[in-house]
């Protein structure tokens, strides 16, 4: 198969991403949810566009294991949100995946670490629990899009994380018009914050309005650096 052989993992992306670059969102993703079924896993925020790409899978395979991070420290309104979402669309598979909780106690007990230390925040509550929820798969979608931020803009549609895992973006080359019109066509229902001012929507410490004519994710951790948390810091591909 294409996604998963002995070819070493660079030469195996480099290849991916010939066949995938021009292609729609939907094109790629269906071989890849019927040759890797139950080896692939989406992983949602159930965010401002995450619809979008939810639609897509549970249309070609909605039996697909679908990962949602809740993070304990979520918009109210987002898990509202991911349950209205999970049965209007009908998924069948999506699970809940949270932070250890006696690791929690031990780190952040006050739940203030993101107050001081948003990296080891973000690890603790999203980058341990995803790296154990993942370990049973060969590859993961993300919803994540090039026109979201400077960091994203040269993002390829298949990339490896630091386990050698493959990860696909299929919506990677997709603009913001292009999102609308699916939102538009199929009817989907958006996240309830996105009419506030929210173009991007994570943990509730850290999301922030975004003024118009920003980066959608210029509302996630303002005035730091961090512009990602550690499930999508890019990593050199290393043979798998
Ligand atoms: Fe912690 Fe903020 Fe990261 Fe959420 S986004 S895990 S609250 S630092």
């Amino acid at each position: 198969m294409p996604y998963l052989n002995d070819m070493p993992l660079e030469a195996r992306l480099a290849m991916l991403n010939r066949r995938d670059a021009d292609r729609q969102p939907q094109d790629i993703l269906k071989p890849a949810l019927a040759l890797l079924a139950q080896k692939i896993a989406l992983v949602s925020s159930f965010g401002a566009e995450s619809a979008v790409l939810l639609h897509m899978v549970a249309q070609s395979a909605p039996k697909t294991p679908v990962l949602f991070i809740d993070t304990m420290m979520l918009f109210r309104a987002t898990l509202t949100y991911q349950k209205s979402l999970t049965k209007y669309l009908g998924l069948e598979n999506v699970t809940h995946i949270s932070p250890d909780p006696g690791r929690v106690f031990l780190h952040d007990n006050e739940g203030l670490l993101h107050q001081s230390n948003t990296d080891a925040c973000c690890t603790l509550r999203k980058g341990e629990p995803l790296q154990k929820a993942l370990t049973p798969f060969s590859a993961w979608i993300t919803g994540r899009k090039r026109h979201q931020s400077a960091t994203r803009a040269d993002m390829a549609i298949w990339e490896a994380d630091e386990t050698g895992r493959l990860k696909l973006n299929p919506l990677a080359h997709w603009s913001r018009d292009d999102i609308d019109a699916y939102f538009g066509t199929h009817n989907l229902p958006r996240h309830p914050l996105t009419d506030n001012g929210y173009p991007s929507i994570g943990c509730a410490p850290c999301t922030f309005r975004a003024r118009p004519g920003m980066d959608d994710r210029a509302g996630r951790w303002p005035g730091q650096s961090k512009t990602e948390c550690d499930i999508h810091l890019p990593v050199e591909p290393k043979n798998a």
